[in-house]
């Protein structure tokens, strides 16, 4: 009997909802994966793979040490854009603070490379969020693509009108200008339209370079957000609002305990949850360290077949306690389903008041990983 958790990956149904999210937007328009995070935990490796052998061409991750292991795992070929930018010297340093080692990932890249050498060895290409990033990287790589980003909004990232300006003419390396909506899984939030008008009317002078806009809820919004590229990131799990998207995750975890708990005895640390009823309750094996976040406990649902059984008490680090008194098959050794086809990611999410995103970046290390498909 195995006592770890086991975490499905399904590529095929990936590879579908990025064909899926292709189809909505019109023939020219690229459909680009953000694999950040490890691919929101799913694995960079894996899908961003079976992602260029169905065609895509471009990707988008957080930070420089994402896109290098990117980049030795999927060759020369595609793109990959990096949102975080160009590093900048740190407040108080040597102007030459850029020429040292590159930090990545809480450690300095082996080798020291500087960030210009990080960028040219791996074939990065920055997303130019301010003008001191941009003036870096101009000086830095003068023939290197790379991005601009436009504040249109959100404020979180990018360029407004008078730090745009002050570029002047743009070099031919750019070779994309993007931006991001902050409202668009609600589609009728008047921060869509007033965005997309900002949008265009900063890029008008440059119309003749591709244009993105939208993520994956934008897709949804309508064919003006599309403009040139999309970038589809939560959609290729099938996760809100790509509700038509196909689940890719599925998540179940072994009883390793069932226990006989009489009425008036609790279960769990704080005994936040008490019997009233002679009950069962049986002990899973992952905890807020798998991602199943302590906000589930007394909130979600695993299911036995098709039979529900909710979490009761609180979530341990490395423990979940469900109520089976309902669920006669069970046993130790039964797997019980988190994710799958009774409980979406987003089922799941809404139990624990957060977002999909939240849910699979989270999921973390100690499952047994399984890939299915391409
Ligand atoms: C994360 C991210 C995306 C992908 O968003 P989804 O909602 O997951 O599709 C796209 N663009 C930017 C700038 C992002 O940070």
């Amino acid at each position: 009997m195995s006592l770890v958790g086991r975490l499905i990956i399904d590529l095929d149904a990936i590879v579908a909802n990025w064909r899926a999210l292709d189809a909505l937007t019109a023939p020219h328009v690229e459909t680009a994966a953000v694999i950040k995070a490890d691919a929101y935990g799913c694995g960079a490796t894996q899908v961003g793979t079976a992602l260029t052998k169905a065609g895509a061409r471009t990707f988008f991750v957080a930070l420089p040490d994402e896109g290098a292991s990117l980049r030795e795992n999927l060759g020369p070929d595609p793109k990959i854009y990096i949102l975080a930018g160009y590093p900048i010297p740190e407040p108080h340093s040597h102007p030459s603070a850029t020429q040292s080692p590159l930090p990545v990932g809480g450690r300095l890249r082996e080798g020291a490379l500087s960030a210009r050498h990080f960028y040219a060895t791996h074939t990065l290409r920055p997303i130019l969020n301010s003008a001191v990033q941009a003036a870096a990287w101009f000086r830095d790589a003068p023939e290197g693509p790379c991005a601009i980003q436009l504040d249109t909004g959100m404020n979180r990232l990018g360029m407004e009108l008078a730090e745009f300006t002050s570029l002047g003419s743009l070099p031919a390396s750019v070779r994309l200008i993007m931006s991001h909506l902050a409202c668009a899984d609600a589609p009728a939030h008047p921060q869509n339209p007033a965005q997309l008008a900002e949008f265009t009317r900063l890029t008008k002078p440059i119309s003749d370079l591709p244009r993105s806009l939208a993520a994956t809820a934008g897709i949804l919004l309508d064919a003006d957000y599309h403009f040139d590229l999309t970038r589809v990131g939560i959609g290729l799990y099938g996760g809100w609002p790509f509700t038509a998207g196909r689940p890719a995750v599925t998540v179940h975890l072994p009883i390793i305990q069932i226990r006989d708990v009489a009425p008036g005895e609790s279960v769990g640390y704080g005994a936040t949850w008490t019997a009233h009823r002679p009950s069962r309750i049986a002990t899973l094996s992952s905890g807020y360290a798998d991602g199943l976040i302590r906000a589930l406990g007394g909130n979600a649902t695993g299911y036995i077949g098709s039979q529900p059984a909710p979490f009761v008490g609180r979530v341990s680090m490395d423990l979940i306690t469900l109520d089976v008194t309902d669920c006669p098959t069970a046993q130790p050794g039964t797997l019980v389903e988190i994710l799958g086809p009774h409980q979406t990611i987003d089922d799941l999410a809404a139990a624990a008041s957060t977002i999909g995103h939240e849910i699979l970046t989270s999921l973390g290390t100690r499952y047994q990983r399984r890939y299915t498909g391409a």
